[in-house]
Parts: structure tokens; C-alpha cells; sequence
């Protein structure tokens, strides 16, 4: 499903003396199918960005549509889109409660309705997508390593078959195998399954390697797009905006480089 927003924009606190404008006439637009990325510095509109096309937070002016779903500030609710995004939100394992893992996971189909036959198949698939071995389904989250319990985080988000999904951060405080591993796996899920994915991340590395495309936040609006290669070769301009760019020569010369072919799936449940 495409992302599509027109003329975005979106204040906290309007009226009083908070108030702040953190998207400001936002057009976006992202192709089914497609791994788009959004990079800006803190307080540059990407978490309120992220909560909008979730349907999470109520567009004060212009139009969002994913799919067939359009929304603006007079639609009487923002479900539908709620039906077609999923989000993994920042460090996703604190939000893992249930007794067992096959539960955490079943947890947002069940209370969809989602007949029981359906969840079981809908659980293992989406163990399987995140390289979470079955024989786990039975043990607490808890009892499990970081990695694991943000896959499983991860599972239960894909277990609601979102056409869109969205990731803040995913890869935050794991190891590099571990992310590498991680976004591996998204990459092939969203392949396969034709999913639009929206990265949010800090790591140039990461969104340089993943993302088919950029988007440049700065103080509420989209001040820079294109590929990798484009976006990265406007050094001076990122630094300005107070975009931290790691050797951002390498980072060409690896974009340019051919990258390795995936990993099969077997080698990333090689942690449990
Ligand atoms: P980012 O995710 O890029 O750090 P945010 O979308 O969180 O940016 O924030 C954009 C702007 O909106 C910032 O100036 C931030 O301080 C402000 N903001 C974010 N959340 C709130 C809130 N709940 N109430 C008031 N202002 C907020």
C-alpha cells in the first residue's frame, strides 16, 4: 500500500503556551512495496510523523491516504488507518505483558476477533518471519534474551498482518550482529509480502544499507529526498542540520559496492 500525505500539518498543544508546531505542510510520498526511511535531528517531527500515518494523532490540516484509506482533520476516526499500519515503537520489548510468548504474540488478532484456528496459524508465521524458533511459543517473554523479546515484540505487530509497517529505532541497544540480523529479516518480510516499510532511524549506516529512499526531517518539514546516494551526498547540508554523518565516504563507496545477498533464515535463530 502507498503512503501518501498532503499538506500535513500538526501542533501539540494548540492555544496554550506549549504549543509548538512539529509538522509544518508536510508532502510525503512512499510507493507500495517500497523501504522508505526518515532521518532528522531530535525534535525534527519523525515520532509525530510516525503517530499520524498510524492514525495514533489527528492531521490539523492537509490529507493522509495509505491504500485506499484517506483521512484528514474532519474524518470521524482514524481506525481505518489504525487497520492498515503496524508500529514497532522504540524498545518494544516494555511492552511485552502476557504468560506466554504464543500469547503476547496472539494478543492483538484475539482482540481483533480473529477466529482462535487463524491466530494459532497467524502466530507461528509470524515467529517465523522474525526467526523465533517454535519451541519457544511456550515460555514466558521474560525469560528470554533482549533480542529475542524485541522479536517477539516485533511478531505481534506482523501477527496483524499490516500492509504498512512502521519501525522506530528497531534496532536500538542490540548488538551489530543482531541488527544486522534484524533488518535482514524485515527487508525479505516486506519483499515477500509486497509490505511498504517506513524506517525511522539514527544509524546513517543502517538507513544507507536498507532504505531504497530517504526523507530529511528538520524543524517540522521535509527539507531533502531521494536515494541513498543522493541524500548522502549532500554532506554539508546534513551536518547542518545537525545530522550526525559518520564517514560519509565509506558510506558511498559501500553504497556503490554490491551488496552481499541475504542471509538464509536458519542462521538468525542461531542466538537461541
Ligand atoms: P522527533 O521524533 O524527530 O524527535 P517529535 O515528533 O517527537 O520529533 O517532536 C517534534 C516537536 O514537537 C518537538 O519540538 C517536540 O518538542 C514537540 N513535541 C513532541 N511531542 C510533544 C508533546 N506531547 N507535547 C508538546 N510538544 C511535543
Amino acid at each position: 500500500m502507498q503512503i501518501d500525505l498532503r499538506g500535513v500539518s500538526f501542533t501539540y498543544g494548540r492555544g496554550t503556551q506549549q504549543e509548538k508546531q512539529a509538522l509544518k505542510q508536510l508532502d510525503l510520498h512512499v510507493p507500495a512495496g517500497t523501504l522508505a526511511a526518515v532521518i532528522g535531528p531530535t525534535g525534527s517531527g519523525k515520532s509525530t510523523l510516525v503517530q499520524l500515518i498510524g492514525g495514533l494523532l489527528r492531521p490539523e490540516t492537509g490529507t493522509i491516504r495509505v491504500g485506499e484509506t484517506e483521512v484528514n482533520e474532519r474524518s470521524p476516526s482514524l481506525s481505518s488507518l489504525r487497520r492498515h499500519v503496524g508500529i514497532v515503537f522504540q524498545y518494544p520489548e516494555h511492552q511485552l505483558f502476557a504468560d506466554t510468548v504464543e500469547n503476547d504474540i496472539a494478543y492483538g488478532p484475539r482482540n481483533r476477533g480473529v477466529p482462535e484456528e487463524e491466530i494459532r496459524d497467524r502466530v507461528r508465521r509470524a515467529m517465523h518471519w522474525v526467526g523465533l524458533p517454535e519451541s519457544l511459543s511456550d515460555r514466558s517473554p521474560f525469560q528470554l534474551s533482549g533480542g529475542q523479546m524485541r522479536r517477539v515484540a516485533i511478531a505481534g505487530v506482523l501477527a496483524m498482518f499490516p500492509q504498512v509497517l512502521i519501525l522506530d529505532e528497531p534496532t536500538a541497544g542490540l548488538d551489530p550482529a543482531g541488527r544486522e540480523a534484524l533488518l535482514q529479516q524485515v527487508d525479505r518480510l516486506r519483499r515477500e509480502r509486497r509490505m511498504t516499510v517506513l524506517l525511522v532511524s539514527h544509524s546513517m549506516e543502517e538507513v544507507a544499507r536498507y532504505a531504497e529512499h530517504i526523507f530529511v526531517l528538520h524543524q517540522g518539514r521535509c527539507v531533502l529526498q531521494g536515494p541513498p546516494a543522493d541524500v548522502f551526498a549532500d554532506e554539508g547540508r546534513l551536518r547542518g542540520w545537525g545530522l550526525d554523518i559518520p564517514e560519509i565516504t565509506a558510506l558511498i563507496h559501500r553504497l556503490n559496492r554490491k551488496l552481499a545477498p541475504p542471509l538464509p533464515l536458519d542462521c538468525f535463530t542461531a542466538e537461541v
